[in-house]
């Protein structure tokens, strides 16, 4: 650990799951904290000491990503992903092939004793009831370690509040979901009777149909029911003003107390600041206000050759300015170059030549993109961070869920006002319309008609209810930032 901030007043250990989408918003919490602690620290409120918690490779990059005179600190864990027969870099969900999942999963839990070390040393210098954990819903190991030691316990939920709770419930849920007779009859959830979905949104939100014997599914049920059984709350990144009703259903689901103290969006800090000369920014630069269509499906995703050929086609056809992010499809190792027979005969050279679109490779510089104004809307996977940034900078949505809670983000954006679906699932569906529909929905949200304006304004109202949550000024203090004291009140008195 490489702090020795012993404030008395209280240390948090904060400890993601090691994947992007995970990483990013316990970083933005840990900025938040740090910077309401600071907020806080004239009047002598409180002045916390922060720890992020991660593999070496991660806190390398986590650091880069910390503001100059932050008081947040780092611990690394020792961990060797070539034990549990991974690539030996695989620190990250992101730069593994999706069947290594459960490998990677399971090896995560071989960073618990050097976490208990770390937690019952911090114990022995500051005092048990000075230690808390906030981890990761996936570590749920984290919560049976720290009842153990004595220390409290958080879990961070980096995902939605609605998606969340029906995600789990389905996980968790003993008997099988019928397949019905007729595929498109759907059936309400065993907790949540007035949430209804189709066969295959149900085949798209498990691992597995066979859910009983399959490894990776009974890893994540113990996860969960070991938070819901030892940690002392509920931690989400959204806020009550967005998801009134999932808050409801996620806590009436875990039993525990909730804390939405979202929306945590990056700041613009240098690994969020593109260079100079970006060729995404290069672009929007050249382009008229809510013009463009930014495609990508997160940090680990991505979609079956076929339908990127499709994606591609519909693009093109919609003569809309676009910027696509592309990694090698579903059927290919993540790590692979990608080739340009993924995509259609000439089409990059094309849309390159008519300035109509760009296509970059792997990564790229996300919330600056939505921060433009020449962006129009955003063809996304509905990953939870993509979908907060997109609130956050009111950015309609086309929706391309892919799998598991980013199915019921997507019909939250729908409810909402601000997100049309064109596809859903990639382990079944997907985008069953062909290129004809892709090319239509971009039209629909990107152009002059009335539900293209209709979201527009819904996506203005919802930015402002996003940023009001997280004002921390005086008289004005927004839902989140009361939410955030109530969560520190409970754990340090
Ligand atoms: N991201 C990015 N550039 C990319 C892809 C993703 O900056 O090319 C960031 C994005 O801004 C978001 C995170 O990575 O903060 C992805 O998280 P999300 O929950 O949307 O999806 P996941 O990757 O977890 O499926």
């Amino acid at each position: 650990m490489d702090h020795d901030q012993e404030s008395g007043a209280g240390h948090l250990l904060l400890f993601p799951f090691l994947a992007q989408g995970h990483l990013i918003p316990f970083l933005n919490l840990a900025k938040r904290i740090d910077s309401l602690g600071q907020r806080a620290g004239s009047g002598g409120r409180r002045s916390l000491a922060i720890t992020i918690v991660s593999t070496s490779r991660n806190v390398a990059s986590l650091r880069r990503a910390v503001p100059a005179g932050s008081s947040i600190g780092f611990a690394d864990l020792p961990f060797s992903p070539s034990d549990h027969g991974l690539p030996p870099d695989a620190e990250g969900a992101d730069v593994i092939p999706l069947q290594a999942f459960p490998a990677f999963y399971f090896a995560t839990e071989s960073l618990r004793p050097p976490f208990e070390k770390l937690v019952s040393e911090l114990a022995a210098r500051e005092g048990c009831k000075n230690v808390c954990v906030l981890a990761d819903i996936f570590l749920g190991w984290t919560a049976e370690s720290a009842s153990a030691l004595g220390v409290q316990h958080r879990v961070f939920l980096t995902s939605g509040a609605y998606a969340s709770a029906v995600t789990f419930s389905i996980w968790l849920c003993p008997p099988t979901f019928p397949r019905p007779a007729n595929p498109d009859d759907e059936q309400a959830l065993f907790d949540f009777p007035d949430v209804r979905l189709r066969y295959v949104q149900f085949l798209n939100m498990v691992v597995t149909e066979v859910r009983a014997s399959n490894p990776m599914m009974l890893y994540l049920c113990r996860m969960l029911n070991l938070h819901f059984h030892h940690s002392g709350g509920l931690v989400i990144n959204t806020s009550e003003e967005i998801e009134p009703k999932g808050l409801h259903l996620i806590g009436k689901l875990s039993g525990l107390p909730t804390f939405a103290v979202g929306p945590l969006i990056g700041g613009r800090t240098p690994s969020d600041t593109p260079p100079d000369g970006d060729v995404c920014i290069e672009f929007l630069d050249s382009k008229p206000p809510a013009s463009v269509l930014y495609v990508s499906f997160g940090s680990q995703n991505t979609i079956p050759a076929s339908q990127m050929m499709e994606l591609a086609r519909g693009l093109e056809a919609s003569g809309r300015p676009f910027i696509w992010v592309v990694r090698a499809p579903v059927e290919f190792d993540g790590a692979e170059e990608f080739r340009a027979e993924w995509l259609p005969d000439g089409f990059e050279d094309r849309v390159a030549a008519a300035a109509q679109g760009v296509v970059v490779r792997q990564w790229a510089p996300q919330v600056a993109i939505l921060a433009h104004a020449s962006t129009g809307a955003f063809l996304s996977h509905c990953g939870w961070n993509s979908v907060l940034e997109s609130l956050w900078h009111s950015v309609p949505v086309v929706s391309w869920p892919l799998m598991s809670d980013q199915l019921f983000d997507s019909r939250m954006l729908e409810e909402l006002g601000v997100g049309v679906e064109v596809a859903s699932g990639r382990m079944s569906g997907g985008l069953v319309k062909g290129w004809e529909h892709v090319r239509d929905v971009v039209e629909t949200v990107l152009g002059d008609g009335e539900k293209a304006r209709d979201m527009r304004q819904k996506a203005a109202e919802l930015k402002e209810l996003a940023r009001a949550a997280v004002n921390a000024d005086g008289e004005m203090k927004g839902s989140s930032v009361l939410a955030m004291e109530r969560l520190l009140d409970s754990v340090f008195g």
